[in-house]
């Protein structure tokens, strides 16, 4: 496989020591309106929080939310607050998943499954987990520490003979990512928002200002302000700004079938990560009953996400069956029962970009979610409406 890596840690070992934390200040005033491109989880939550906020807002997508093509389009996420020492991210997850859970009321459906974050350490000292319990502390979301007896006792289909100790974040879980984009999508559209389904271009520019987009159904849209939260395809969309800022990756992620006997057993487990420093898998046993479902978080090679071929790297499939024999024995044989290549849009430090047009100052590009920002979704979204809202 041709790799691509890119220079800061992966995905779930994600922690810079700190981000330039500031929300412009848009100051659009209220019953303006907005034109949302995207009904991603950025752009979905964020048309959905300018809704409320009393803009008038028209959310365009091109497949639809939560679309196959899409990264948001996959069955599951997971959310896990533990972000190493970075704090932004730590309490942007803490509010996430309190909008996630007040949201799920609301649909009467339930989207988190609160079934725990595993973190397999191999060493006595792991930053990304280590750094962030202060911040579990000061929020009363404890962790909890496993010797290997302690795991051995808890999940006995756990091989633990290379593992130095476990935390267990109880607080965490899994988010199913497609449905909860139709649900807000649908939300959106109950509120009073207005939801077109057509390809959108940036159109006609002038006086420093965006005039409309145009869209693939012949039509041209004008607004007062712009977002796109085209998640992979900003980079297409806007080549000089974000061509070289946004990289497009492959990403794999493999569903096994587990024992018959041991269906309710897997299903009950917690999400888990896997510190081992190199291949970086991670796992969501349960996985709304569509299997073990477990992800290679190493950056694949680089991809077009609109005509990029999604069969998997047969490679990528034997080392990740490789480690699941190891780390689950009796998964050892399982079958493959699903697999899906969606792909990571990734920031060059992979943070999350929420940036004006250099030109049109009327149009804001939002994305960046670099293999983390589908948890974020609501508390991002709401973050965007306040900076609107100046
Ligand atoms: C394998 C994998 C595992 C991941 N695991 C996790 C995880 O466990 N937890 C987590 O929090 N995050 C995870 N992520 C990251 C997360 O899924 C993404 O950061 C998030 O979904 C990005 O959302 P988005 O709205 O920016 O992009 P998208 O979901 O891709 O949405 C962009 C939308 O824009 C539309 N669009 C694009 N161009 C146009 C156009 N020109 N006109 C109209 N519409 C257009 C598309 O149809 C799409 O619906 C993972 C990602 C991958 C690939």
């Amino acid at each position: 496989m041709a790799g691509y890596q890119l220079s800061m840690s992966t995905t779930n070992t994600f922690s810079p020591a700190s981000i330039p934390f500031e929300v412009a200040k848009i100051g659009l005033p209220k019953k303006s309106k907005v034109i949302v491109v995207g009904a991603g989880a950025f752009g979905g939550w964020s048309a959905l929080y300018l809704l409320r906020s009393g803009f008038q807002v028209t959310l365009i997508d091109a497949w639809g939310p939560g679309n196959s093509l899409s990264t948001s389009g996959d069955e599951t996420r997971v959310i896990r607050s533990t972000y190493g020492a970075n704090e932004f991210y730590f309490n942007l997850n803490v509010r996430a998943l309190e909008l996630w859970k007040e949201h799920q009321q609301q649909w009467k459906k339930q989207i988190f499954f609160n079934t725990g974050v595993l973190w397999f350490c191999y060493q006595e000292k792991n930053p990304i987990v280590d750094d962030s319990i202060p911040f579990a502390r000061k929020h009363k979301m404890d962790y909890e520490f496993l010797s290997t007896s302690d795991l051995n006792k808890k999940y006995s289909s756990i091989n633990t003979s290379d593992i130095h100790h476990a935390w267990l974040d109880p607080y965490g879980g899994y988010l199913k990512a497609r449905e909860s984009c139709q649900l807000v999508n649908e939300t959106f559209i109950r509120e009073g928002g207005n939801y077109i389904q057509a390809f959108a271009k940036p159109g006609q520019m002038a006086s420093g200002k965006l005039l409309n987009l145009q869209l693939s159904t012949g039509q041209k849209q004008s607004s007062d302000a712009y977002l796109f939260a085209c998640g992979s395809w900003l980079g297409q969309l806007f080549p000089e700004i974000l061509g070289r800022k946004i990289t497009c990756t492959k990403q794999e992620v493999y569903y096994f079938g587990v024992p018959g006997q041991q269906g309710s057993v897997y299903d009950r487990m917690p999400v888990w990560i896997d510190l081992d420093g190199q291949d970086h898998y991670y796992g969501i046993p349960g996985n709304n009953h569509r299997g073990f479902k477990i992800g290679v978080d190493i950056r694949g090679e680089i991809f077009d996400p609109t005509n990029g071929d999604r069969t998997y790297n047969p490679e990528t499939l034997s080392k990740a069956r490789k480690f699941i024999g190891h780390r689950f024995p009796e998964l050892k044989n399982a079958p493959l029962v699903e697999s899906r290549v969606c792909h990571y849009e990734n920031s060059p430090d992979g943070n999350f970009i929420f940036e004006q047009h250099p030109i049109a100052e009327n149009t804001w590009l939002l994305g960046g979610g670099s293999g983390h920002g589908f948890k974020h979704g609501p508390a991002l979204g709401e973050l965007v409406a306040r900076a609107f809202l100046g």
